[in-house]
């Protein structure tokens, strides 16, 4: 088999679970030269990080023509090589390696007739919890704990919020109000497990990171996400001294060595590595293997496509340091309509990914209702 076609296609779409806010990938089709088609995603966010993603996609693709796509390490490599000058470090370039490599384990699995989880090693759980990532709706604290317990009424888990988010929720700027909060999500929440992720309009000092989960630890916190941001290892090492909730981040690296960074500062409990951008399946098995090794937990932020989702799964199923899997709690395009069979969870479980390649299949009529071009054309 050998890679006849590589395509870069960004998409944008409103994301219910963001207030509808429009929300840009860049996803990549990969076609062999017997037809067979693999999908993989990068989580661009913005339109003009799709359009440059799309660009290197495509500066990428001329080294991969001809190539045998089942050489998933040598030809994620071989991009990695490729983008020495422009990508090193990471970046815009570590999107394109994401979304080629996503591609190409979907493509080999597909070959193979194998599930990546199996490409992978095979399911090192029988099950994984599921639990609801979501952006506070509400003002009122009683009809956000109204909401949650109605998505947590389908078996989930646990709850992820996110601080600092669009809307009326003022979630993360005051001290009363975010210790109400979680007091209030307790209650409703019995002992299922609680995360407060902190978004980038959240700007705590060590000081009041301190002071915050402090507060908030009383009612059994299952983890604090990014309270400091993505880098501050001196800020890291104060607040794990004075505090016992175990600490989240690491989801804004793009490689390996980034994430060895984060490792070293020995803050960090629970590892968030995104596939859509940290150099794909590939990259983020090679994250997971360190992340065992240091006895630590890493955990996929998939909160894009159905694509991102599956991959995470794979990778999800095949490291004993995952041990939860997310979910959006609202039905959204990118992820019930783009695939035939959506990823989801059963009662609160998620089960091992069935089915060749990433186990889903792409919808090739709402990949091109969604096409950026368009869209952005009929909002203008
Ligand atoms: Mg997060």
């Amino acid at each position: 088999m050998r890679i006849r076609s590589i395509e870069a296609i960004p998409v944008s779409y409103p994301e219910p679970n963001d207030f509808n806010a429009l929300r840009h990938l860049c996803l990549c089709r990969i076609t062999a030269d017997d037809g067979q088609v693999g999908w993989g995603e990068s989580v661009t966010m913005w339109p003009e990080a799709s359009l440059a993603v799309k660009a290197i996609i495509e500066g990428m693709a001329q080294n991969l023509l001809g190539k045998d796509p089942t050489h998933t390490e040598v030809l994620w490599q071989q991009t990695k090589n490729h983008a020495w000058w422009y990508g090193y470090g990471g970046g815009i370039a570590s999107f394109a390696i994401a979304a080629i490599d996503i591609a190409l384990w979907d493509l080999k699995g597909k070959a193979l007739g194998a599930s990546v989880v199996d490409l992978l090693g095979g399911p090192v759980h029988e099950r994984l919890p599921a639990i609801a990532s979501c952006h506070a709706h509400y003002e009122s604290i009683p009809d956000m704990a109204k909401e949650t317990a109605e998505w947590l009424s389908s078996g989930l888990q646990g709850l992820k919020t996110g601080f600092g988010k669009r809307g009326n929720a003022r979630l993360g700027y005051e001290h009363d109000r975010d210790v109400a909060y979680v007091k209030a999500m307790r209650e409703v929440m019995g002992a299922k497990s609680l995360m407060i992720d902190c978004g980038i309009n959240v700007r705590w000092d060590v000081t009041t990171a301190v002071r915050r989960v402090r507060a908030m630890e009383d009612y059994g916190l299952a983890w604090i996400e990014e309270p400091l941001g993505a880098w501050d290892p001196e800020g890291y090492a104060n607040l794990r001294s004075k505090t016992t909730t175990l600490i989240a981040y690491g989801e804004k690296e793009w490689t390996l060595e980034g994430f060895e960074r984060v490792l070293a500062t020995g803050t960090v409990d629970v590892v968030g590595v995104d596939p859509g951008r940290a150099e794909g399946i590939t990259g983020f098995k090679k994250v997971c293997d360190r992340v065992e090794t240091c006895h630590r937990q890493a955990n996929a932020h998939a909160w894009s496509s159905a694509i991102v989702t599956a991959a995470s799964l794979a990778i999800s199923f095949a490291s004993s340091a995952c041990k939860l899997f997310e979910f959006k709690p609202l039905r959204n395009p990118m992820q019930h309509d783009l695939v035939t069979r959506p990823c989801d969870h059963v009662d609160g479980w998620v089960y091992p990914p069935s089915g060749p390649g990433l186990g889903i299949e792409v919808i090739e009529e709402v990949v091109e209702a969604y096409r950026s071009e368009k869209v952005l054309d009929r909002r203008s």
